[in-house]
């Protein structure tokens, strides 16, 4: 009998034909394996009939670890006895099928590791050290099917070593496309941020040497540059501060491995467990009472961004060093996305690093690593990068379009939905200017390619003049296809219907900012979904940005705007004019303004955590996004609800400026953790009470809650208990970022509700 499989999924870059080799030859079959050009692998076996069927079995159910089959197709024939043994063959061009894809980058194997450290090993002490299971993939491929010829591999000839282990069914590296060794793969290199090269017999230790002494490296990994330091000592982190221009924006660090790292941070087994997982993120951890790290990591947060190493690199960087972690940020210029190419890193980081520790490999596609969180034991994905895209996200609904979804403004995705799959690229940044608009049209592409798929519809932000809006537009005018414009909010409580697979769903959406469907500015939202589209049920009160964007930089701008009326607020902002950039001159600016009434007014979540975080003098400038928000919410979580505000409501609207207006009085009766936590309280208690009210009129069961201030746990938490306590079943983001990298999900999934 003859049996001509086509397996489609993530099974191209996973070990699939090896397995699928050894599979066919255990089971006496004769016939072929081969990658097709769409991503999909192709079969045929032949022998007899219960041989095949034990095949059949087998490939289900015994397949290698990363693998995923989402369709397989069997057409059984008579046997032509073609062939005489079984081989794996020419990959094909072929592309009939959609929705397959390769895998995200893979950390490290133990397997590897332990080579790595074997002195009898070929590849011991070799930093680009991968096989079959491990090693880069999306940032490696150039295009399908997944050979090495097609990937940044291609630059290097396999040496007979190599090419034996390569062509051997018994080795782990056999058809490993990644395979490499010190003699004939990628080699390291260390020079000065001039780019002269320095000899040296072991640059990768050298250079964490050289980061235990004080200087500042840039190292070149799988998916883009990191810019390292070492974390015990506060002059170099200050002096890479200065020259990035990040007064406080948390920077992420690499620990040496997970008993270093519960020295200085808190690990829960639930973190433990995916720290060390093949996606390795940056998960934000508690610190330790008795944290030691310089306090300029990440200053004014209880909490600390921490991964291990996930390459062989990473970890030789920590052999010859007592330094418990290094400071591991992403290397990417204001506003640009994360630098990959040697001879970019040397012009632009050149300034900034005092070496360079480079390879001479390229990346064809950059990826930033993954930043996630825990509440309890439940996750939220921060951004979704490395380790995750472009695994897709299994849907239980289906849509018959392929829709693109471009994302808003910040923290920007995109996201390609086809058929019960959604397949979200990598973190791209903040769209605002060429060379991050670029890199969103290059993921697009990307995705579409390795997906082999066409887009017909796209979805975008309601903002008419956003700049993915402008993409969004221009796509749709080249593909010839429908461009649907998603209002911000609806897209954040979508995101999370699509997630959980609801019809229907009463949402609370807190953020920032996002554009109305009236115009002004939202961002304390209450919405009634279903797949029709949404009603706006109620809402933070309005409050005036005086100075429109300037609000958003400088909080106590918008204390004014709250107590304007209420208090002497020119007096008041005299008193503090040493905090507005231009003084007095400022503030009577501001109180003119404010008498005027010609300011925008904004119902942003955001923006009255802001304020309240610039009352209580945890943050009077804004340097990075969340930043008031963030040390709040960290003085909150050593606080009581000592206030104990009962929510007022004023029709739908809840009054926000009976909080801030409360916290100002008992600013001096309190401790400033207590007011923090009893704002985060009163604000979770007030949205909670309109949710349910609403949902209880409406008869929905599920309350949502999305947008980024869902990241914050006491008010998540506080949410839930109310929302449970009446009887409904709360919603939240466990795969899809409730923050606006999830924008672009959303948008095509309410596309998607959208009958053509
Ligand atoms: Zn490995
Ligand atoms: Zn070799
Ligand atoms: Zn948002």
């Amino acid at each position: 009998m003859r049996a001509e499989i086509k397996v489609s999924g993530i099974v191209q870059g996973v070990g699939f034909r090896p397995f699928i080799y050894r599979t066919a030859v255990k089971n006496g079959l004769v016939g072929y394996v081969r990658n097709r050009g769409d991503a999909v692998v192709e079969i045929v076996v032949e022998g007899n009939k219960n041989n095949v069927t034990r095949f059949l079995d087998g490939l289900r159910d015994e397949k290698p670890p990363l693998a995923r089959i989402y369709d397989l197709t069997t057409n059984y024939r008579d046997d032509e006895g073609s062939f005489e043994k079984f081989t794996i063959v020419k990959s094909s061009e072929d592309t009939e099928l959609s929705g397959s894809v390769i895998p995200p980058d893979v950390s490290i194997c133990n397997e590897c590791l332990k080579e790595l450290r074997d002195p009898k090993n070929q590849r011991y002490n070799y930093f680009f050290i991968t096989c079959t299971n491990c090693g880069p993939r999306y940032t490696t491929i150039r295009k399908l099917p997944y050979d090495r010829l097609n990937t940044t591999m291609q630059d290097f000839q396999m040496c007979d070593f190599c090419s034996r282990e390569y062509k051997d069914p018994s080795n782990r590296r056999f058809h490993a496309q990644t395979v490499a060794c010190p003699k004939c793969g990628p080699k390291a290199y260390l020079t000065t941020n001039k780019g002269e090269p320095i000899e040296c017999e072991d640059p990768i230790r050298e250079a964490g040497r050289l980061l235990e002494e004080g200087d500042i490296v840039a190292i070149k990994g799988n998916g883009g540059f990191h810019v390292a330091t070492a974390t015990t000592k506060s002059e170099p982190i200050a002096r890479l501060r200065k020259v990035k221009h990040r007064t406080q924006k948390p920077l992420a660090i690499m620990a040496s491995d997970l008993e270093t790292m519960k020295s200085f941070a808190e690990v829960t087994p639930r973190e433990a467990e995916l720290l060390t997982s093949y996606i390795k993120p940056i998960v934000l951890l508690k610190k330790r009472d008795d944290y030691y790290l310089s306090e300029l990591i990440s200053p004014g947060l209880h909490n600390v961004g921490v991964m291990l190493p996930y390459t062989g690199l990473h970890t030789m960087l920590f052999d010859k060093v007592k330094e418990p972690a290094f400071v591991m940020t992403s290397a990417n210029p204001p506003n640009e996305p994360i630098v990959t190419e040697n001879a970019v890193a040397i012009k632009k980081l050149g300034s900034v690093v005092d070496f360079f520790l480079f390879h001479n490999r390229t990346i064809a596609h950059r990826c930033d690593d993954s930043v996630v969180r825990f509440h309890g034991e439940d996750l939220r994905i921060i951004r979704r990068s490395r380790g995750y895209a472009p695994k897709p996200i299994y849907l239980k609904l289906s849509v018959n379009r392929c829709i693109l979804g471009v994302g808003a403004e910040l923290n920007v995705t995109s996201c390609l939905l086809l058929r019960n799959k959604a397949f979200v690229s990598q973190h791209i940044g903040d769209v605002e200017n060429l060379e991050t608009l670029l890199f969103l049209k290059n993921s697009i592409n990307h995705l579409t390619k390795l997906t082999n798929s066409k887009v017909e519809v796209i979805a975008c932000d309601l903002h008419p003049k956003f700049t993915t809006t402008k993409l969004a537009q221009n796509l749709g005018n080249t593909l010839e296809c429908q461009v649907i414009p998603v209002q911000h909010h609806y897209a954040h409580i979508a995101s999370l219907m699509g997630e959980w697979n609801l019809k229907e769903m009463v949402g609370i959406a807190c953020d920032g900012f996002g554009y109305g469907s009236d115009g002004t500015a939202w961002g304390g939202e209450i919405l009634h979904c279903n797949q029709e589209g949404f009603q706006r049920l109620g809402h933070l009160q309005e409050h005036p940005m005086v100075g429109g964007d300037l609000a958003t930089l400088y909080p106590l701008r918008m204390v004014a705007g709250i107590l304007h009326g209420e208090i002497d607020v020119e007096e008041w902002l005299l008193s503090n004019s040493v905090r507005f950039p231009h003084g007095k001159k400022e503030v009577e600016v501001i109180v003119k303004q404010l008498e005027k009434e010609l300011v925008p007014k904004t119902t942003s979540c955001g923006r009255v955590l802001d304020a309240v975080s610039a009352i209580l003098g945890l943050c009077y400038e804004r340097t990075y996004e969340g930043e008031p928000a963030m040390t709040l919410e960290s003085v909150a979580s050593k606080g009581k609800d000592m206030l104990n505000l009962t929510p007022r409501l004023k029709g739908n609207v809840i009054d926000t400026a009976l909080l801030v207006h409360e916290i100002f009085n008992q600013k001096n009766k309190y401790s400033v953790a207590d007011l923090a936590c009893s704002a985060q309280s009163y604000l979770a208690k007030s949205l909670a009470q309109l949710a349910v009210e609403e949902a209880e009129r409406l008869n929905v069961n599920h309350i949502g809650f999305s947008g980024g201030v869902a990241y914050n746990e006491q008010i998540t938490v506080t949410i839930r208990r109310i929302v449970e306590r009446k009887g409904f079943k709360f919603i939240v983001h466990n795969r899809v970022p409730p923050g606006d990298g999830g924008i672009s999900f959303g948008q095509a999934i309410a596309a998607g509700f959208q009958k053509p």
